[in-house]
């Protein structure tokens, strides 16, 4: 039985007066469960969590919010115990990497303190994922407002702590990674072969066409720009024909960039683009440089989309915990229109290899991460 055909048969169940008619095989919880997803063995990527010394820089996100989404400050983000683990055992995730809620140091002022307090908390999340080695990577944090000490930062998480890469929150004090300053930790970061996942924060400014629309001031509108912006001045300002090896993540089915390759290509041609060039197409690297993960987008549509535009080698499940909801984005999925391959692909195998999940950067293999614990 294909796993079409188990989920058809689970649907079946559930509907509950079908299920007498059916071969008792089907009646196995077992049979069930790898209906509903849990042998997918799920890897998720943009979870993230909190601790008290910095919910102050959280609370820059207040005004992007609900209120309602507030109270995670406090209660759900700072779980890192059996409460998060439970939900992901209920949704058939076997293995997530935490990172820090935004927008961290990024919005410190002062340099020595967003270095010590990056290291910090790094130090503090080797800690929780010693303690669930097999159910818990870690993306580090990093003080780019110092670019040379966030390279040696990153490096010592790849490879002393064993994370996975680093996660960044948008843009620092008003500076975008392509500046020349980033040289420094590109090279690093290419060299580690390191993800590097940019996370949605608020530029420094609040654009005019923002006033008079608060909705629109984060996660339904201005995050995705701000976001796919960041990444478009990487590509196009030729940091990934630098550094061939950089990778960078995006979450949110790649912040509106799948939808656009085209159009990135056909007027780059036409315009106004100054002395700058490109060996490639805007859309090479893009496709070669970037995955992208679902996290906050459950849509067949966004999904085949993406999978057609960046290939189904580059699109990888996340969730977005606690902000968005593990039953959804789990069911969408589990049940996605899309072919078998893509969906293992897309649940696990991608994160696999494009984050040595269970492979420590210059240390020895160790036993795979994403095993039972
Ligand atoms: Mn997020």
């Amino acid at each position: 039985m294909n796993r079409r055909e188990l989920l058809k048969s689970a649907t079946l169940l559930a509907g509950g007066g079908a299920a007498a008619a059916l071969p008792i095989a089907l009646a196995d919880p077992a049979v069930a469960a790898a209906a509903a997803g849990a042998r997918l063995g799920k890897i998720a990527l943009e979870e993230h969590f909190m601790v008290p010394d910095f919910l102050e820089y959280f609370a820059e996100t207040y005004p992007n919010i609900s209120p309602e989404i507030r109270k995670f400050g406090t209660t759900v983000l700072e779980d890192l115990g059996d409460r998060r683990i439970a939900i992901m055992d209920e949704h058939g995730i076997d293995f997530v990497v935490l990172s820090l809620a935004g927008p961290g140091v990024q919005v410190e002022k002062d340099v020595a303190v967003a270095v010590k307090k990056a290291q910090a908390v790094n130090d503090f999340l080797a800690a929780e994922v010693q303690k669930r080695p097999s159910r818990y990577g870690g993306f580090a944090h990093l003080a780019m407002q110092n670019p040379a000490a966030a390279a040696d930062e990153l490096e010592r998480c790849m490879r002393d702590l064993g994370f996975q890469g680093a996660m960044i929150n948008g843009q620092t004090n008003g500076e975008y990674l392509d500046l020349d300053k980033y040289s420094v930790f590109w090279e690093r970061a290419a060299a580690l072969e390191a993800p590097i996942y940019i996370h949605p924060a608020n530029p420094v400014d609040h654009p005019a066409m923002y006033e008079g629309h608060s909705e629109l001031w984060g996660p339904v509108c201005s995050w995705a720009f701000e976001t796919a912006t960041h990444a478009l001045r990487l590509v196009y300002g030729g940091v990934f024909e630098r550094y061939p090896k950089a990778r960078v993540v995006l979450g949110h089915m790649g912040e509106t960039l799948p939808f656009s390759l085209w159009r990135f290509d056909s007027r780059w041609l036409v315009c106004n683009r100054g002395t700058r060039t490109l060996a490639e197409t805007p859309s090479f690297y893009i496709k070669r440089n970037i995955a992208i993960t679902t996290s906050g987008v459950c849509s067949d549509f966004s999904l085949r989309c993406a999978l057609e535009a960046m290939g189904s080698d580059s699109v990888m499940f996340s969730v977005d915990y606690p902000f968005e909801k593990t039953e959804l984005a789990a069911q969408f999925i589990d049940g996605a229109k899309i072919s078998d391959t893509d969906r293992v692909k897309v649940a696990s195998e991608n994160a696999k290899r494009i984050l040595r999940i269970g492979r420590r950067v210059g240390r020895l293999e160790s036993a795979p991460a994403t095993e039972k614990k």
